[in-house]
């Protein structure tokens, strides 16, 4: 298995071609030969990421069948499952990084900021489990000057919404912390941009 910097590395020239409008031969071969994958899997990278239709790992990330552990949610929040998608992956497979990969004008997180400005009566408690997983990250921001420019607000949620994730990702499971401490795991936090189509890996340290 390649290194966490090697896997990054495959990640970012991956979002540079799907940015360029080009596609490695390589990642289309992947697409069609469905029988190498039949034995084992061995993916690079587990993407947590949000469910947006608009954000598609592996069409932003160019990248193959057996490449991309995905496992996708609206606001890419962090649930027991998520954390136990990832615990198999890094364990199965060895693979050595995780990305967080939050959006541009995330609609669950826009969904966040409206139930804290006006909370309504009516959500459905299964919305509300996602929303109440996203609230602690961007409840202070309402404690501040942003709360009165909503974009800017939106922008500065996404973002704390990401390192919240992967922050949680490093510390609520026994199994990620040791992995990361044995330096066999790195977990970073990126943005998508839907206006440019850049990953921004904006978090790569440790927190
Ligand atoms: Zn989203």
């Amino acid at each position: 298995m390649i290194t966490a910097a090697a896997a990054l590395e495959r990640l970012k020239e991956g979002n540079r071609r799907f940015v360029a409008g080009v596609r490695s031969i390589d990642s289309l071969v992947k697409q069609v030969n469905r029988d190498d994958f039949l034995g084992d899997q061995a993916p690079f990278a587990i993407i947590l990421g949000c469910s947006d239709s608009r954000v598609p790992a592996e069409i932003v990330f160019d990248q193959g069948l057996g490449d991309l552990f995905v496992i996708r949610v609206a606001g890419n929040i962090v649930a027991p499952s998520q954390i136990g998608s990832v615990e198999f992956a890094a364990e199965q497979f060895g693979t050595p990084l995780v990305v967080v990969l939050g959006h541009s004008m995330c609609g669950a997180v826009q969904a966040t900021l409206d139930a804290l400005s006006q909370p309504s009566a009516g959500t459905s408690s299964n919305i509300l489990s996602i929303v109440n997983r996203i609230r602690p990250a961007v409840e202070p921001l309402f404690a501040t000057g942003l709360r009165d420019r909503p974009e800017q607000l939106l922008e500065a949620a996404i973002r704390a919404n990401i390192l919240a994730a992967a922050s949680h990702l490093r510390h609520g499971s026994q199994l990620l912390e040791q992995l990361v401490e044995q330096g066999n795991l790195a977990i970073v936090g990126a943005e998508y941009s839907l206006e440019t189509g850049v990953v921004d890996f904006f978090s790569n340290a440790a927190g």
